[in-house]
């Protein structure tokens, strides 16, 4: 399952990554150039425009309107309607900036890259294979689960559900 993702929606343009999927985000493109892209590489088109969802629609692409008002909301629809994962397996997390494969990388390769107190609490970190970003479970990382425990909620997908493996729907 590949997005794209139209300039209203950046921020779930990075959430989507470090879920794992390939999300191209476009935010200087016109319709016509997005509907062109998604057809071309048939992803879906992720939008908060109903005049460009009804085109996209209307041309049998695959399209869906986004209308949660938070980014948990959001998430939620999603994995409501696609059934999309609501968590984070950094085996397989995108880099949130430009879409690339990350990968673990040793604290001897890159404390230099990182700021002191960084490397004194985090032993665990990973390097984008294309534009070299560093991440690590930081501070952030506590408020990013408590949004995906949020969707999940939202989404009626439980513990238990969760615990069991696949939904039924
Ligand atoms: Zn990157």
């Amino acid at each position: 399952m590949r997005f794209l993702v139209d300039g209203m929606l950046g921020k779930l343009t990075r959430w989507l990554r470090m879920l794992g999927y390939d999300v191209e985000y476009h935010n200087a493109l016109n319709d016509e150039e997005l509907i062109a892209i998604a057809g071309r590489e048939g992803r879906i088109l992720l939008t908060r425009d109903l005049d460009l969802y009804q085109k996209a629609k209307n041309r049998g692409l695959n399209a869906l309107l986004i209308k949660g008002r938070n980014e948990a909301e959001k998430l939620a629809e999603l994995a409501k309607t696609l059934k999309i994962r609501l968590e984070i397996d950094t085996a397989i997390s995108r880099c949130p900036k430009c879409n690339s494969k990350i990968r673990p990388i040793k604290k001897e390769e890159i404390i230099d890259r990182i700021p002191e107190s960084t490397s004194r609490f985090y032993d665990e970190f990973w390097i984008c294979t294309k534009c070299g970003q560093i991440y690590w479970h930081g501070s952030h990382w506590r408020r990013i689960n408590e949004t995906l425990k949020l969707a999940r909620k939202l989404a009626g997908e439980g513990v238990e559900s969760r615990k069991t493996g696949e939904s039924s729907g």
